[in-house]
């Protein structure tokens, strides 16, 4: 998959609405401290469906909106939207969007979807919020501190099976239910004799 356009508004410190192209190749971003270029890396996780508001350095979800500064009043809403091509080459867009007090809502080229789908999007193309491509601040350190089951997680997020482990997850429910269903049957069915 390959990220072609991203475009926040009144993400964290991007109150303005704000688009960067990024082109084939390396691209840096450069700033003085505090400019917002880790906001950045946070904009594309967050969109990728990235649910801890804790990695986002923030107390709650909410915090990724814009709270405002002296000079200018906090917004209602954060958007990002990121543009990107995946392996077929096929143009993926994916939007998610908070309000203050209604929480996250996600689009997938132009669809409504969960957030589980939008992570299974990115999971399936071997990224996402919690892929090891998106190196932020003290990542190195955490990498080298990982307990041996985070490692395990990392290389399956590399490998692109972690979406396998939450269809895992969906199929097991599934089966519960049905042998919930199975047993009510027999129940009535023994009712009827
Ligand atoms: P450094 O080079 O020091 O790592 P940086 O360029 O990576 O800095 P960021 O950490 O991305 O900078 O940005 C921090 C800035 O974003 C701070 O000025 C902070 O006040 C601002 N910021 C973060 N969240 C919000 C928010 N919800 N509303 C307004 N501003 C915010």
């Amino acid at each position: 998959m390959q990220i072609r356009r991203l475009k926040l508004s009144g993400f964290k410190s991007f109150v303005e609405p704000a688009e960067l192209r990024i082109e084939p190749g390396l691209t840096g971003v450069v700033g003085p401290n505090g400019c917002g270029k880790s906001n950045l890396l946070e904009a594309i996780r967050w969109v990728m469906g990235e649910s801890s508001a804790k990695s986002m350095r923030g107390g709650g979800m909410e915090d990724v909106i814009f709270a405002g500064t002296a000079q200018r009043p906090p917004r209602d809403f954060a958007e990002v939207v990121l543009s990107a091509a995946d392996s077929q080459g096929e143009e993926l867009e994916v939007v998610r969007r908070i309000e203050r007090g209604a929480g996250s809502a996600y689009r997938v080229n132009g669809r409504d979807v969960r957030a589980k789908d939008v992570a299974l999007v990115f999971a399936d193309a071997a990224t996402g919020a919690h892929s090891p491509a998106l190196v932020s601040q003290g990542r190195i350190a955490a990498v080298i501190a990982a307990k041996p089951a985070e490692r395990r997680q990392m290389l399956e997020e590399a490998a692109g099976i972690a979406g396998l482990h939450v269809r895992r997850k969906d199929a097991e429910q599934k089966l519960r239910a049905t042998e919930a269903n199975l047993a009510r049957l027999e129940d009535l069915m023994a009712g009827l004799d």
